[in-house]
Order: C-alpha cells, then sequence, then structure tokens
C-alpha cells in the first residue's frame, strides 16, 4: 500500500489522478490534499476520500472548509492553511508518493520539498522545473527521490527510453544509449489554421477550448499560444539531460502519438494512445508495473489520419521565445515563465489580447536574460520581479487600448 499526497487535487490534473486512485483501493492510499480556494470541490474530496491532512493555502477557504466538514460531523480530517503548510504536506513521513499537480511557479517549494524529503514525486508541475531548473536536478541528484514525469510528453519520451536512463532522470547521457533526438510531439492547439489576422479578436473561452484535451485554463491557454510546447521544451532539456540542439517539436494535430525517441540506427519509439492524461498518471504510479486507468484502448480501425508538421514561429511567436530562453539560461526561464503566468491571467481576464501575451512575455524576458540564478532564493526574487514588470506591462497595454 503507498501512502499519497496530491497537492492541486481539485485541478483537472488531481482529480484525474484521484479517479485512478479509486480503482486500486488495494494499492493506494489518499492520506493528504491540497487546494488553493475550490472549497466545494474540495469538500466532496474530503468525503469520497477520507484524507488525513488537507491544506487549503487561501486562509478564508480554510475556515469556510472546516464548517463544512463540521456539519457533515467530520472530525477526523485536519485542515491546515498558508504556502508553508504545503511542503510540510509534501515532506510529510506518512506520504510515500506525492502527485506535484499545483499549476504555475507556486508549485515550486513544495515539490522541491517533496525531492529532499526523498518522495515518490510524480512531476505535472511543469513550471517548478522550468522556474529552477539545474536547482532541482542538483536537490533531486543529491536525494533517494524518485521523480517520473506526468506531462504526456515527457511520460511517453521517458516510456520509449532505455531503464539505464529511466534509472538516471536528470542525469544519464543520452547519447551513451544510442539516442541521437527527442521528438516533442504538440497538437497546434485550437488556432492551428485560423488566420494569423483574425488573432487579436481570440477570446478566453475559444482559448481554453481545446480540440483534444480537456485541461485547466492555464495550461489550455499555453497550448493555444504553444507556450505551454516551449515550457515543455525546458522541462524535457532538465528531465532528460539534454541539450537544446536535442528536441525537436514536432506539430501532430491528432494528439495520438504522445512523443517519441530517435536513435542512431534509424529506429523511431514512439508512445500512443487516447489523449487522456489517465494515462500517464496511471504510468507513473504503477512504475515499473502497470495499472488500469480507465482508458479505452485506441481503435486503430476508426482513428483519422497520423499528420506532422513543423511549427510556425510567427503563428507561435510563444514558442520561440521559450526555445530562445532555454539557449539563453536560467534567467531568461525564470522571467519568461513569471511573466507569462501574469500574461495569461491577464488575457483570461479580459484585460489584455491574446497577441498581447507574446508582447508582455518578450519585453519582460529581455528585461532579465542576463540575470544570474545560483539559489532557490534567487529563483523566487527573480520570479518575484518578473511578475512585477509584466503587471506594469499590462497596466500599460490596458491604458492604450
Ligand atoms: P488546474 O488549474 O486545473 O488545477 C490547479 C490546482 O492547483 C488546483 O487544485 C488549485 O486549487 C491549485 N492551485 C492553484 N493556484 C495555487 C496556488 N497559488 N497555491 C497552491 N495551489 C494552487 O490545473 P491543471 O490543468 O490540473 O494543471 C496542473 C499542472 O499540471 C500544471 O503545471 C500543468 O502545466 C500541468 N499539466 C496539466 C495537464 C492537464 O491535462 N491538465 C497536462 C500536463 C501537465
Ligand atoms: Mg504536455
Amino acid at each position: 500500500m503507498q501512502n499519497l499526497c496530491v497537492l492541486g487535487a481539485t485541478g483537472s490534473i488531481g482529480l484525474s489522478t484521484l479517479d485512478v486512485v479509486k480503482r486500486h483501493p488495494d494499492k493506494y492510499n489518499v492520506v493528504s490534499l491540497s487546494a488553493n480556494t475550490r472549497v466545494d470541490e474540495m469538500h466532496m474530496l474530503c468525503v469520497e476520500f477520507k484524507p488525513t491532512t488537507v491544506v487549503m493555502v487561501d486562509e478564508l477557504s480554510a475556515e469556510q472548509l472546516k464548517l463544512k466538514l463540521l456539519q457533515d460531523d467530520i472530525h477526523s480530517i485536519e485542515v491546515l492553511t498558508g504556502h508553508n503548510a504545503l511542503s510540510d504536506l509534501a515532506s510529510s513521513a506518512s506520504i510515500d508518493v506525492v502527485m506535484a499537480a499545483i499549476v504555475g511557479a507556486s508549485g515550486l517549494l513544495p515539490t522541491l520539498a517533496a525531492v529532499k524529503a526523498d518522495k515518490k514525486v510524480l512531476l505535472a508541475n511543469k513550471e517548478a522545473l522550468v522556474t529552477s531548473g539545474q536547482i532541482f536536478i542538483d536537490a533531486l541528484k543529491s536525494s533517494n527521490a524518485q521523480l517520473l514525469p506526468i506531462d504526456s510528453e515527457h511520460n511517453a519520451i521517458f516510456q520509449c527510453l532505455p531503464i539505464n536512463i529511466q534509472n538516471n532522470i536528470g542525469m544519464a547521457e543520452i547519447a551513451d544509449s544510442g539516442i541521437s533526438k527527442i521528438l516533442l510531439t504538440g497538437s497546434g492547439g485550437p488556432f492551428r489554421t485560423l488566420p494569423l489576422e483574425k488573432f487579436s479578436n481570440i477570446t478566453p473561452q475559444q482559448a481554453c477550448a481545446h480540440p483534444n484535451w480537456d485541461m485547466g485554463r492555464k495550461i489550455s491557454v499555453d497550448s493555444a499560444t504553444m507556450m505551454n510546447k516551449g515550457l515543455e521544451f525546458i522541462e524535457a532539456k532538465w528531465l532528460f539531460n539534454l541539450e537544446p540542439e536535442d528536441i525537436q517539436v514536432v506539430l501532430h494535430p491528432q494528439s495520438t502519438i504522445h512523443s517519441m525517441v530517435q536513435y542512431k540506427d534509424g529506429s523511431v519509439l514512439a508512445q500512443m494512445g487516447n489523449p487522456d492524461m489517465r494515462t500517464p498518471i496511471a504510468h507513473a504510479l504503477a512504475f515499473p508495473q502497470r495499472i488500469e486507468s480507465g482508458v479505452e484502448p485506441f481503435d486503430f480501425f476508426n482513428c483519422k489520419s497520423f499528420e506532422f508538421e513543423q511549427a510556425d514561429f510567427e503563428r507561435y511567436p510563444n514558442l520561440k521565445l521559450a526555445i530562445n530562453a532555454c539557449k539563453a539560461g536560467q534567467g531568461a526561464c525564470t522571467a519568461l515563465n513569471a511573466a507569462n503566468e501574469v500574461a495569461v491571467d491577464a488575457f483570461l481576464n479580459n484585460d489584455i489580447t491574446f497577441n498581447d501575451i507574446a508582447s508582455v512575455n518578450k519585453t519582460v524576458m529581455d528585461k532579465f536574460i542576463d540575470t544570474k540564478i545560483q539559489t532557490i532564493d534567487d529563483v523566487i526574487e527573480l520570479d518575484n520581479k518578473a511578475r512585477t514588470a509584466a503587471y506594469q506591462q499590462v497596466i500599460n497595454l490596458k491604458g492604450n487600448s
């Protein structure tokens, strides 16, 4: 029996994780859950999974949850609040496995705490790795933690790698195993064929309607701008110890192949399946075994064709920015990630246009591109500064509109 902590339990990945877990009551025990503000959703999870401890980061939400639990006569669940409580939860001795599924850089400290406490860490929160890079990998190296990728592309790549790399995430040399390229696939999002002149009128609702995947709002917008693929490019660099030149982005609109590994003998190994995050979640939970996930088997006789295209940087300037950030260094990656979180939020609030996201991101990334990052405090300081600069850009753009 493995004791599980789900950080970001009320989100899309959190709920998919719990859906897989409840199919295997003999294997996984839900000990702790966290969320930010979604009280009703957390209340339902408490009733269903009866965790020992719950963190609501927002204080008022924690009070509301406590009241609801009292009304239900549930006294056994400890409800904590505050950001520090997340790290305590993730590093608690009562936990074996941590699902890191908070969205954004807010997930960094709790995810790092789980690594430092030698947990099996299932990493969905790509922003944590993007924003801290080498520091995160160094923490992994000096711990006994096991890191498994949940992002479907990175999980697919992981599945196509030889066992010596799987057992040395972030450290092994791919060339030693005869690997010549990592092919990172992406659907191209909902605007792959939309005429460019229509981009300025894209609404948040349109951007959140992904053709193949059902996800949280931030990652949905990131998929539409392809910043998501850019963040995944940086994530892949750290997870698989790559140079930017080792990674090729391939557009594959059907999202059936979730990524590929090319070997020097000409072999290309791909991982395929229906686009449903329960597959990578089940894979990582059970690795090296396999368990039922609830995902339907892929139907080859009813599938559309498999198409592949190059990504067009005019259509996806955020992808180009992220690849440039990956080449430039940690300052650029941390600043870009922070700016993007602010810009996407502003777009979702109708404060800026879809096209403005890239312009906020570029301005902020350029401003901090040479910032040196050596410690986690440097990361947090730059994250804060970049957010402030991005808010300023948003205010300037609002003033001009
Ligand atoms: P979501 O918005 O659906 O859920 C986010 C969760 O994080 C919620 O439980 C929320 O309460 C919590 N949260 C939000 N802000 C917080 C804060 N400041 N402090 C603490 N908790 C906070 O997001 P999601 O789509 O589930 O994505 C979660 C992570 O997984 C992201 O990093 C995303 O990039 C990654 N991911 C998601 C998918 C997907 O299909 N949804 C696929 C691959 C990777
Ligand atoms: Mg992904």
